[in-house]
């Protein structure tokens, strides 16, 4: 901790003072951050951060005082209220303040409602987007989240609801049908009613699925699993969040693109797992 890291040259925007920058910190991994977030880290003299933020990145601002805002972790959890005030006084006071989101700020992050205190505070912002955990964990575990062969459609949904329920909301027929690749977030304590849903709505029960734990992270792990039996082989291999889950047969091209099972010397498991034979030329 503690050493700053220089930015290319170029025309980088100034964190002036009573400004909120809202910017995500992307997945895990600080080499997924983008060099806005970084300028920020620079700059900044008030740090808020949530509890997926990656201790290297707080790291790399050494100037500013770090106030966590996370929710997990057996600290005392902030309210989102107090949360989008705190940046509304902190910013009054004259502070350069960068909320630091995981991921992207407005995928399941709640920062539009920051923001949008923010907003009618009179308090400017800026807004940093981040790699959402859904494309990044994705594609750490060797799933490309669109692909040719499989589809045309992907769908990012959350779990649960602000009651922590699985959102009744959602309508899991539309989307079974409209959606050959679907991405859950918050979903890993739901999973068997997820599933269910998605296999009541006409999706088959042996349909692959994988579930991504702390991804892009040194603890990443990938659970490879099915529709049907995902829930309990969750259980089984005792997964803790934050988790994402991922269910179509764009799973199945892990066999052929875990790079990072590469990058620890095993050898692809199947070049060709939608058995589809060379890839088609570019058409
Ligand atoms: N704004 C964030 C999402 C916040 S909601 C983003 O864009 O990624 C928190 C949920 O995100 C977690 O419950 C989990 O489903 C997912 N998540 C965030 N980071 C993750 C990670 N490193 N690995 C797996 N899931 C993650």
């Amino acid at each position: 901790m503690g050493d700053s890291i220089s930015l290319p040259g170029g025309d980088w925007p100034v964190l002036e003072p009573g400004w909120v920058w809202l910017c995500g910190a992307g997945p895990g991994d600080p080499g997924l951050l983008t060099l806005h977030a970084l300028n920020a880290l620079g700059q900044a003299d008030k740090v808020i951060y949530d509890a997926l933020v990656d201790e290297a990145i707080l790291g790399w601002a050494p100037q500013a005082e770090l106030i966590y805002a996370g929710k997990r972790g057996g600290k005392a959890s902030a309210s989102q209220r107090d949360i989008s005030l705190k940046l509304v006084e902190l910013a009054q006071a004259g502070h350069k303040v960068l909320r630091l989101k995981g991921g992207d700020p407005f995928v399941f992050g709640r920062g539009g409602e920051e923001a949008q205190t923010l907003v009618q505070h009179g308090v400017p912002i800026r807004v940093v987007p981040g790699i959402t955990a859904g494309i990044g964990g994705l594609a750490y575990a060797g799933i490309p989240a669109t692909h040719r062969d499989v589809n045309q459609a992907i769908t990012f949904v959350t779990g649960h609801d602000q009651s922590g329920r699985t959102p009744a909301t959602l309508d899991w027929q539309a989307i079974a049908r409209g959606s050959q690749v679907i991405v859950i977030y918050m979903g890993m304590r739901h999973a068997a009613g997820i599933a269910e849903a998605l296999m009541n709505a006409g999706r088959a029960a042996d349909e692959p699925c994988a579930v991504i734990t702390s991804a892009t992270t040194p603890r990443q792990q990938v659970l490879e699993t099915t529709l049907a039996a995902m829930a309990a082989d969750i259980a089984a291999a005792g997964l803790e969040p934050p988790a994402i889950l991922c269910v179509g047969r764009a799973v199945l091209m892990r066999q052929a693109l875990d790079w990072l099972g590469m990058v620890a010397g095993v050898a692809p498991r199947n070049p060709d797992p939608l058995g589809r034979g060379r890839p088609a030329e570019a058409s």
